[in-house]
């Protein structure tokens, strides 16, 4: 605790000192450092996504179905508190994970799709790393693993117009800090918090949220090697279910986990269409 006291008041005293880096975050209201503005951050995410997107096969190969996925996205990008170009798509990987790049693109998998049996689930995920990017935690923690200096560097390399060379380089190390970057329980707590907010404002049925979780935490203990990778990048803990669960008492009580779910025979198709897009 002492030493979380002392970061937070070396941030604050960095935050007086250098006022330009100093944002408020659009989603918590917290301050905090930001190293890059908005611009980079976006261009960041054109540069690497399409790497990082082969790191997982590739897109599925469905217009329609892309279209889906980026239908539901867009409603949730719509109530977000921080605009930027959200983009969602569907990767070919069987292996569940989702994903957001700094910039605002976001992925889940075919292996996670695959699992959930509704769409307001497919909007919990989707509501949830869209939080990670209006709350800068892709930058933050990407920030936080490599270091202030590193990233800064990288960044530049990569955006900044430096030979092609280094620039892919640079954009490998970037894509293999991305794929594995751990989110702290405060960013998964949080993205799990406004990610509820950002489905009722999109009049999605918050208790999607904790069906998830609970088909995650259900499947990750009949196939644990399957889902070591989700977990260790958004970790789940039976808290983390309990906290969703209150936070839906308290503030979204108008919701019932038996309400219908309105969009059940889109999603079917979808899900079906997704089988038939990702066979081998
Ligand atoms: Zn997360």
């Amino acid at each position: 605790m002492k030493s979380y006291l002392r970061v937070v008041s070396i941030v604050l005293l960095v935050c007086v000192l250098f006022a330009p880096g100093c944002t408020i975050n659009p989603v918590t209201g917290k301050k905090q450092l930001t190293l890059i503005p908005p611009s980079e951050e976006i261009a960041l995410g054109e540069r690497t996504g399409p790497e990082f997107e082969k790191e997982f096969g590739g897109k599925v190969d469905s217009p329609q179905l892309q279209q889906y996925i980026a239908e539901v996205g867009a409603k949730l990008a719509a109530v977000s508190d921080r605009p930027m170009p959200y983009e969602y798509a569907l990767l070919r990987s069987d292996v569940p994970n989702a994903f957001a790049l700094p910039g605002g693109k976001i992925y889940v998998t075919a292996g996670l799709f695959r699992h959930m049996t509704n769409e307001r689930q497919l909007a919990a995920v989707l509501g949830h790393e869209t939080v990670h990017v209006a709350a800068k935690h892709s930058v933050q923690s990407l920030q936080n693993q490599m270091g202030a200096a590193i990233f800064a560097e990288l960044v530049g390399v990569i955006v900044g117009g430096e030979s092609a060379q280094s620039a892919e380089a640079a954009t490998r190390l970037f894509v293999a800090g991305m794929v594995n970057l751990p989110y702290s329980r405060e960013h998964e707590s949080e993205a799990d918090e406004f990610g509820l907010k950002y489905m009722d404002r999109a009049a999605y049925n918050p208790w999607g949220m904790v069906e998830l979780l609970e088909l995650l935490q259900s499947l990750s203990q009949s196939k644990p090697g399957l889902f070591g990778d989700l977990l260790a990048t958004h970790p789940l803990t039976s808290k983390r279910i309990e906290d969703v669960r209150d936070i839906i008492a308290k503030d979204y009580s108008a919701y019932s986990p038996q309400m219908p779910e309105p969009h059940g025979q889109r999603f079917e198709q979808m899900r079906r269409l997704m089988e038939s897009a990702t066979k081998k």
